[in-house]
């Protein structure tokens, strides 16, 4: 009997101590498992206990990581800008720059020209975007259309901006009719400029661009013919290379228009941008003063276009 109770009080001493080893196993292994993913990073240079050829093989193995991991960020730059791009290319392709090349390749026009351009004004907003534009002491275009702001022409006028003409309906369907039937709309809205500001204006902008293909649908060719015909009449027609973005929807957040705004192309130093003064797009407004702080923080000179300005011209698709 007494020896039994001895083996049992035996083998509890035992179950204790197995139960202690089995605990620092645990721990131990809890441990490994811990430090094994704290340095799953990939800065393995300094570890002493790698001897020169697992080093190699390791830095190695991590160079090559890194270099995935650029390739996969240079990739969705490369597709971030490719997508852009694209949408950029589909609409307004620019084939002609006011940056022409040099023998050795480099841009020519080595100081930074901005060109604000507003379309599709006069607007309830026009005096609140000339208030801002003289705040900031900058000069800017307007390609204007016929609203019921038509007033407002001469206030654009006599605050020393440009005023040039966009079309008089601003109707796809009835401007890229015919040839002829463009022309006319032209000349209504050169009329009206004329008689609300004495300019008589030879600066143009197709509306949709030089590159648009809405033109299509209405008259095969037409833009083919009238961005040379119109060259030929003495016009001079602009399209840009910067888009606010505004165009895309009706109060476009003013964050986005600030950052598209900052997508200028690498290959010219003059960039003519693109925003809207028109109805439901008051976001435009609240964006500029912080869009026009940006650029002359980047270093560009406000300008206003005139018949000397070298054109920025999209492909023309249609
Ligand atoms: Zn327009």
């Amino acid at each position: 009997m007494e020896q039994k109770i001895k083996t049992v009080n035996l083998s509890k001493d035992n179950s204790k101590k197995i139960i202690i080893l089995l605990s620092i196993v645990i721990v131990i292994l809890l441990s490994s498992v811990a430090f094994v993913l704290i340095n799953k990073k990939p800065v393995q240079k300094t570890n002493a206990t790698l001897t020169q050829t697992q080093s190699s093989t390791r830095t190695e193995k991590y160079s090559k990581a890194d270099k995935i991991t650029a390739a996969a960020t240079t990739m969705a730059t490369t597709l971030n800008i490719q997508q852009i791009s694209q949408q950029e290319a589909m609409r307004h392709q620019v084939t002609t720059t006011t940056a022409p090349k040099t023998d050795d390749g480099t841009v020519k026009d080595k100081e930074k020209t901005i060109y604000l351009t507003f379309d599709d004004g006069p607007s309830s907003y026009t005096p609140e975007i000339l208030d801002i534009l003289d705040k900031y002491n900058v000069k800017a275009t307007f390609f204007v259309i016929n609203t019921n702001y038509n007033k407002y022409m001469k206030n654009i006028v006599d605050r020393g901006h440009t005023i040039a003409l966009h079309s008089y309906t601003h109707d796809y369907k009835k401007i890229y009719a015919s040839e002829d039937a463009y022309y006319k709309d032209l000349q209504l809205i050169s009329d009206t400029v004329y008689k609300e500001t004495g300019v008589r204006t030879k600066i143009i902008r197709f509306p949709g661009g030089g590159s648009n293909t809405i033109s299509r649908n209405h008259c095969k060719g037409i833009m083919s013919k009238i961005t040379k015909g119109v060259e030929e009449k003495g016009y001079h027609y602009f399209d840009w290379n910067v888009s606010s973005g505004d165009a895309d929807g009706n109060n476009v957040p003013v964050q986005k228009l600030i950052d598209q705004c900052k997508k200028v192309p690498k290959y010219s130093n003059t960039i003519v941008v693109l925003m809207h003064d028109t109805k439901a797009k008051h976001t435009t407004v609240d964006a500029l003063p912080t869009i026009i702080e940006n650029y002359k923080a980047m270093g560009y000179k406000f300008s206003a276009i005139t018949d000397k300005t070298p054109p920025v011209h999209h492909k023309v698709n249609n």
